[in-house]
Protein backbone atom coordinates (compact mmCIF):
# COMPACT_ATOMS: atom_id res chain seq x y z
CA UNK A 1 0.00 0.00 0.00
CA UNK A 2 2.94 2.43 0.61
CA UNK A 3 4.26 2.26 -2.53
CA UNK A 4 0.75 2.60 -4.09
CA UNK A 5 0.60 6.00 -2.27
CA UNK A 6 4.00 7.26 -3.34
CA UNK A 7 3.76 6.36 -6.81
CA UNK A 8 0.59 7.94 -7.33
CA UNK A 9 1.11 11.06 -5.60
CA UNK A 10 0.67 12.84 -9.05
CA UNK A 11 -2.60 11.66 -10.13
CA UNK A 12 -3.60 11.83 -6.60
CA UNK A 13 -2.82 15.29 -6.56
CA UNK A 14 -4.34 16.38 -10.31
CA UNK A 15 -7.75 14.39 -9.60
CA UNK A 16 -7.71 14.51 -5.86
CA UNK A 17 -7.33 17.62 -5.56
CA UNK A 18 -9.13 18.74 -8.21
CA UNK A 19 -11.90 16.63 -6.88
CA UNK A 20 -11.64 18.42 -3.55
CA UNK A 21 -11.82 21.78 -5.27
CA UNK A 22 -14.82 20.94 -6.98
CA UNK A 23 -16.71 20.22 -3.83
CA UNK A 24 -15.30 23.29 -2.31
CA UNK A 25 -16.54 25.52 -5.38
CA UNK A 26 -20.20 24.01 -5.67
CA UNK A 27 -22.79 24.49 -3.16
CA UNK A 28 -24.87 21.99 -4.44
CA UNK A 29 -25.08 19.01 -6.71
CA UNK A 30 -26.45 20.95 -9.89
CA UNK A 31 -25.88 20.02 -13.26
CA UNK A 32 -23.10 21.74 -13.73
CA UNK A 33 -21.47 20.00 -10.70
CA UNK A 34 -22.08 17.00 -13.15
CA UNK A 35 -20.53 18.54 -16.32
CA UNK A 36 -17.43 19.92 -14.22
CA UNK A 37 -17.28 16.13 -13.10
CA UNK A 38 -17.61 14.81 -16.39
CA UNK A 39 -14.72 17.08 -17.79
CA UNK A 40 -12.28 16.06 -14.96
CA UNK A 41 -13.24 12.77 -15.45
CA UNK A 42 -12.06 12.98 -18.92
CA UNK A 43 -8.94 14.84 -18.44
CA UNK A 44 -7.59 12.27 -15.78
CA UNK A 45 -7.93 10.18 -18.79
CA UNK A 46 -10.63 7.48 -17.50
CA UNK A 47 -11.63 7.76 -21.16
CA UNK A 48 -14.83 9.06 -22.67
CA UNK A 49 -17.18 6.62 -22.58
CA UNK A 50 -16.50 6.00 -18.99
CA UNK A 51 -16.45 9.40 -17.85
CA UNK A 52 -19.73 9.77 -19.06
CA UNK A 53 -21.31 6.22 -17.75
CA UNK A 54 -19.72 7.47 -14.07
CA UNK A 55 -21.60 10.65 -14.48
CA UNK A 56 -24.61 8.99 -15.50
CA UNK A 57 -24.81 6.69 -13.17
CA UNK A 58 -23.70 9.30 -10.25
CA UNK A 59 -26.82 11.82 -11.27
CA UNK A 60 -29.10 8.19 -10.76
CA UNK A 61 -27.83 7.44 -7.11
CA UNK A 62 -28.11 11.23 -5.84
CA UNK A 63 -31.25 11.30 -7.14
CA UNK A 64 -32.18 8.08 -5.56
CA UNK A 65 -30.51 8.63 -2.36
CA UNK A 66 -31.45 12.20 -2.28
CA UNK A 67 -27.71 13.80 -2.19
CA UNK A 68 -28.06 17.59 -1.67
CA UNK A 69 -24.70 18.08 -0.80
CA UNK A 70 -21.52 17.90 -3.39
CA UNK A 71 -19.01 16.29 0.01
CA UNK A 72 -21.44 13.52 0.02
CA UNK A 73 -21.12 12.89 -3.73
CA UNK A 74 -17.48 12.11 -3.09
CA UNK A 75 -18.15 9.13 -1.01
CA UNK A 76 -20.43 7.86 -3.51
CA UNK A 77 -17.94 8.83 -6.42
CA UNK A 78 -15.07 7.07 -4.83
CA UNK A 79 -17.07 3.94 -4.56
CA UNK A 80 -18.30 4.08 -8.19
CA UNK A 81 -14.65 3.75 -8.83
CA UNK A 82 -14.01 0.88 -6.90
CA UNK A 83 -17.05 -0.94 -8.28
CA UNK A 84 -16.07 -0.08 -11.47
CA UNK A 85 -12.65 -1.27 -11.19
CA UNK A 86 -12.44 -3.10 -8.25
CA UNK A 87 -15.41 -5.70 -8.17
CA UNK A 88 -15.39 -5.80 -11.83
CA UNK A 89 -11.77 -6.75 -11.63
CA UNK A 90 -12.04 -8.90 -8.80
CA UNK A 91 -13.51 -11.69 -11.01
CA UNK A 92 -10.50 -10.94 -13.84
CA UNK A 93 -7.52 -12.61 -13.10
CA UNK A 94 -4.85 -10.35 -12.75
CA UNK A 95 -2.19 -12.63 -11.71
CA UNK A 96 0.93 -14.01 -14.22
CA UNK A 97 0.73 -17.21 -15.47
CA UNK A 98 3.43 -19.95 -15.17
CA UNK A 99 3.89 -23.18 -16.57
CA UNK A 100 2.99 -26.54 -14.52
CA UNK A 101 6.33 -27.87 -15.72
CA UNK A 102 9.54 -26.64 -17.71
CA UNK A 103 10.32 -23.08 -18.21
CA UNK A 104 7.81 -20.41 -18.47
CA UNK A 105 8.01 -17.79 -20.99
CA UNK A 106 6.98 -14.18 -20.77
CA UNK A 107 6.93 -12.09 -24.09
CA UNK A 108 7.16 -8.46 -23.57
CA UNK A 109 6.08 -6.22 -26.76
CA UNK A 110 5.25 -2.39 -26.88
CA UNK A 111 6.58 0.62 -28.10
CA UNK A 112 10.12 1.82 -27.77
CA UNK A 113 10.28 3.72 -24.39
CA UNK A 114 7.35 2.52 -23.11
CA UNK A 115 9.36 0.30 -20.69
CA UNK A 116 9.83 -2.90 -21.74
CA UNK A 117 13.34 -3.47 -21.16
CA UNK A 118 13.13 -1.65 -17.55
CA UNK A 119 10.11 -3.65 -16.37
CA UNK A 120 12.19 -7.03 -17.95
CA UNK A 121 14.87 -6.12 -15.80
CA UNK A 122 12.86 -5.15 -12.59
CA UNK A 123 10.48 -8.54 -12.95
CA UNK A 124 13.87 -10.44 -12.75
CA UNK A 125 15.19 -9.76 -10.11
CA UNK A 126 11.83 -10.34 -7.97
CA UNK A 127 11.32 -13.36 -9.37
CA UNK A 128 15.36 -14.51 -8.86
CA UNK A 129 14.56 -12.92 -5.58
CA UNK A 130 11.62 -15.54 -5.07
CA UNK A 131 13.75 -18.24 -5.87
CA UNK A 132 13.61 -19.04 -9.69
CA UNK A 133 15.71 -19.53 -11.83
CA UNK A 134 15.70 -16.80 -15.26
CA UNK A 135 16.94 -16.07 -18.35
CA UNK A 136 16.42 -12.92 -20.27
CA UNK A 137 16.12 -12.51 -24.18
CA UNK A 138 17.13 -9.33 -26.40
CA UNK A 139 14.60 -9.70 -28.72
CA UNK A 140 14.97 -6.15 -29.68
CA UNK A 141 17.56 -5.90 -32.10
CA UNK A 142 16.38 -2.89 -33.22
CA UNK A 143 16.77 0.11 -30.92
CA UNK A 144 20.38 1.21 -30.61
CA UNK A 145 21.22 0.55 -27.09
CA UNK A 146 18.37 -1.77 -26.16
CA UNK A 147 20.89 -5.03 -26.07
CA UNK A 148 23.03 -3.40 -23.78
CA UNK A 149 20.55 -2.22 -21.44
CA UNK A 150 19.04 -5.35 -20.98
CA UNK A 151 22.83 -6.90 -20.63
CA UNK A 152 23.54 -3.95 -17.74
CA UNK A 153 20.27 -5.35 -16.28
CA UNK A 154 21.12 -8.70 -16.08
CA UNK A 155 24.88 -7.86 -14.50
CA UNK A 156 23.21 -5.57 -11.81
CA UNK A 157 20.49 -8.78 -11.17
CA UNK A 158 23.08 -11.63 -12.01
CA UNK A 159 20.77 -13.20 -14.59
CA UNK A 160 22.45 -14.31 -17.67
CA UNK A 161 21.49 -12.48 -21.29
CA UNK A 162 21.10 -14.64 -24.91
CA UNK A 163 21.69 -11.84 -26.89
CA UNK A 164 23.25 -11.06 -30.47
CA UNK A 165 24.59 -7.97 -32.42
CA UNK A 166 22.17 -5.11 -33.17
CA UNK A 167 20.36 -5.77 -36.27
CA UNK A 168 20.24 -9.76 -35.85
CA UNK A 169 17.19 -12.03 -36.31
CA UNK A 170 15.41 -11.42 -33.18
CA UNK A 171 13.67 -14.77 -33.88
CA UNK A 172 17.19 -16.50 -33.92
CA UNK A 173 18.22 -15.01 -30.57
CA UNK A 174 14.72 -15.87 -28.65
CA UNK A 175 15.51 -20.00 -30.82
CA UNK A 176 18.95 -19.55 -29.02
CA UNK A 177 17.40 -18.48 -25.43
CA UNK A 178 14.60 -20.96 -25.46
CA UNK A 179 16.89 -24.01 -26.35
CA UNK A 180 19.49 -22.56 -23.82
CA UNK A 181 16.11 -22.22 -21.02
CA UNK A 182 14.95 -26.10 -22.23
CA UNK A 183 18.76 -27.34 -21.55
CA UNK A 184 19.50 -25.84 -18.12
CA UNK A 185 15.63 -26.47 -16.61
CA UNK A 186 15.44 -22.36 -16.49
CA UNK A 187 12.28 -21.38 -14.55
CA UNK A 188 11.10 -17.95 -16.31
CA UNK A 189 12.65 -16.50 -20.17
CA UNK A 190 12.03 -13.10 -19.68
CA UNK A 191 11.69 -12.19 -24.11
CA UNK A 192 12.15 -8.26 -24.52
CA UNK A 193 11.36 -7.75 -28.45
CA UNK A 194 11.27 -4.44 -30.87
CA UNK A 195 8.31 -2.43 -30.59
CA UNK A 196 8.04 -0.30 -33.89
CA UNK A 197 4.38 0.32 -34.68
CA UNK A 198 5.29 2.21 -37.59
CA UNK A 199 5.42 -0.93 -39.75
CA UNK A 200 2.37 -2.91 -38.40
CA UNK A 201 2.60 -5.54 -41.09
CA UNK A 202 6.37 -6.11 -40.03
CA UNK A 203 5.99 -6.37 -36.61
CA UNK A 204 3.34 -8.57 -36.81
CA UNK A 205 5.61 -10.57 -39.25
CA UNK A 206 8.27 -10.57 -36.39
CA UNK A 207 6.40 -10.98 -33.52
CA UNK A 208 4.27 -13.84 -34.94
CA UNK A 209 8.22 -15.73 -35.94
CA UNK A 210 8.81 -15.17 -32.57
CA UNK A 211 6.02 -16.79 -31.26
CA UNK A 212 6.07 -19.90 -33.38
CA UNK A 213 10.03 -20.35 -32.95
CA UNK A 214 9.10 -20.39 -28.82
CA UNK A 215 5.62 -22.70 -29.41
CA UNK A 216 7.84 -25.28 -31.49
CA UNK A 217 10.05 -25.80 -28.52
CA UNK A 218 7.69 -25.29 -25.94
CA UNK A 219 4.07 -26.16 -27.17
CA UNK A 220 2.40 -24.20 -23.89
CA UNK A 221 4.53 -21.19 -24.07
CA UNK A 222 4.28 -18.07 -24.19
CA UNK A 223 2.00 -18.35 -20.52
CA UNK A 224 2.04 -14.27 -21.14
CA UNK A 225 2.19 -11.68 -23.66
CA UNK A 226 2.04 -8.74 -21.90
CA UNK A 227 1.99 -5.70 -23.54
CA UNK A 228 3.69 -2.50 -21.78
CA UNK A 229 3.01 0.88 -22.17
CA UNK A 230 3.98 4.28 -21.03
CA UNK A 231 1.03 6.12 -18.71
CA UNK A 232 2.16 9.31 -19.12
CA UNK A 233 1.18 9.01 -22.79
CA UNK A 234 -2.41 8.89 -21.63
CA UNK A 235 -4.87 8.60 -24.16
CA UNK A 236 -1.90 7.73 -26.75
CA UNK A 237 -1.21 4.59 -24.57
CA UNK A 238 -5.29 3.38 -24.89
CA UNK A 239 -4.45 3.34 -28.85
CA UNK A 240 -1.47 2.13 -28.91
CA UNK A 241 -2.66 -0.81 -26.20
CA UNK A 242 -6.28 -1.39 -29.45
CA UNK A 243 -3.66 -1.67 -32.29
CA UNK A 244 -1.60 -4.16 -30.32
CA UNK A 245 -4.46 -6.14 -29.26
CA UNK A 246 -5.47 -6.03 -32.85
CA UNK A 247 -1.57 -7.57 -33.79
CA UNK A 248 -0.87 -10.07 -31.49
CA UNK A 249 -3.07 -11.67 -28.75
CA UNK A 250 -2.42 -9.92 -25.36
CA UNK A 251 -2.71 -11.66 -22.35
CA UNK A 252 -2.11 -8.50 -19.92
CA UNK A 253 -1.09 -5.41 -19.65
CA UNK A 254 2.16 -3.43 -17.80
CA UNK A 255 1.49 0.15 -17.19
CA UNK A 256 4.20 1.97 -16.42
CA UNK A 257 5.90 5.74 -14.82
CA UNK A 258 3.00 5.89 -13.03
CA UNK A 259 4.62 7.56 -10.42
CA UNK A 260 5.31 10.25 -13.23
CA UNK A 261 1.72 11.16 -14.71
CA UNK A 262 -1.26 12.39 -13.53
CA UNK A 263 -3.32 9.94 -15.99
CA UNK A 264 -3.92 6.79 -13.52
CA UNK A 265 -7.21 7.11 -15.15
CA UNK A 266 -6.01 5.04 -17.87
CA UNK A 267 -6.43 2.19 -16.20
CA UNK A 268 -10.12 2.62 -15.94
CA UNK A 269 -10.04 2.97 -19.84
CA UNK A 270 -8.19 0.29 -20.83
CA UNK A 271 -10.51 -1.83 -18.19
CA UNK A 272 -13.24 -0.92 -20.03
CA UNK A 273 -11.86 -0.40 -23.69
CA UNK A 274 -10.00 -3.06 -24.05
CA UNK A 275 -10.76 -6.54 -21.65
CA UNK A 276 -7.60 -6.80 -21.02
CA UNK A 277 -6.82 -7.06 -17.52
CA UNK A 278 -3.56 -4.96 -15.70
CA UNK A 279 -1.21 -6.83 -14.88
CA UNK A 280 1.49 -4.81 -13.16
CA UNK A 281 2.41 -1.58 -12.93
CA UNK A 282 5.32 0.38 -12.83
CA UNK A 283 5.74 2.92 -9.87
CA UNK A 284 9.03 4.23 -9.80
CA UNK A 285 12.44 3.53 -11.81
CA UNK A 286 13.75 1.43 -8.91
CA UNK A 287 14.20 -2.33 -8.68
CA UNK A 288 10.65 -2.87 -6.47
CA UNK A 289 8.83 -0.04 -8.19
CA UNK A 290 7.34 -2.58 -10.15
CA UNK A 291 3.80 -3.85 -8.19
CA UNK A 292 1.18 -7.15 -9.24
CA UNK A 293 -1.91 -4.52 -10.22
CA UNK A 294 -4.57 -4.27 -6.96
CA UNK A 295 -7.05 -2.62 -8.30
CA UNK A 296 -8.66 -1.28 -5.15
CA UNK A 297 -5.68 -0.27 -3.35
CA UNK A 298 -5.15 1.73 -7.32
CA UNK A 299 -8.45 3.38 -6.50
CA UNK A 300 -7.96 4.00 -2.86
CA UNK A 301 -4.82 5.51 -3.85
CA UNK A 302 -5.83 7.89 -6.25
CA UNK A 303 -8.16 9.81 -3.41
CA UNK A 304 -6.33 9.24 -0.70
P1 LIG B 1 11.76 0.26 -23.84
O1 LIG B 1 12.21 1.01 -25.05
O2 LIG B 1 10.32 -0.10 -23.95
O3 LIG B 1 12.60 -0.91 -23.52
O4 LIG B 1 11.83 1.31 -22.61
P2 LIG B 1 12.91 1.42 -21.42
O5 LIG B 1 12.82 0.25 -20.53
O6 LIG B 1 14.24 1.76 -22.00
O7 LIG B 1 12.32 2.66 -20.61
C1 LIG B 1 12.32 3.99 -21.11
C2 LIG B 1 12.56 4.98 -19.95
O8 LIG B 1 11.48 4.92 -19.04
C3 LIG B 1 13.81 4.66 -19.13
O9 LIG B 1 14.46 5.87 -18.85
C4 LIG B 1 13.26 4.03 -17.86
O10 LIG B 1 14.11 4.25 -16.75
C5 LIG B 1 11.95 4.74 -17.70
N1 LIG B 1 10.94 3.93 -16.93
C6 LIG B 1 10.49 2.69 -17.19
N2 LIG B 1 9.53 2.33 -16.29
C7 LIG B 1 9.36 3.37 -15.44
C8 LIG B 1 8.49 3.63 -14.28
O11 LIG B 1 7.65 2.82 -13.86
N3 LIG B 1 8.61 4.85 -13.68
C9 LIG B 1 9.52 5.78 -14.14
N4 LIG B 1 9.56 6.94 -13.49
N5 LIG B 1 10.33 5.59 -15.19
C10 LIG B 1 10.26 4.39 -15.85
Amino acid sequence: TQKYDAGLEKSRSSFGERLNALFANFRSVDENFFEDLEEMLIEADVGYQTAVTISDELRDEVRLKNVKRPEEVSQVIVQKLVDLYGEAGENEDNSLHYAESGPTVFLFVGVNGAGKTTTIGKLAHQLKDSGKSVLLAAGDTFRAGAIEQLQEWGRRDGVPVIASEAGADPASVVFDAVKQAKAQQVDVLLVDTAGRLQNKVNLMKELDKIKRVIVRELPDAPQEVLLVLDSTTGQNALSQAKEFNQTTDITGIVLTKLDGSGKGGIVLAIRNELHVPVKMVGLGEKMDDLQVFDPTKFVYGLFK
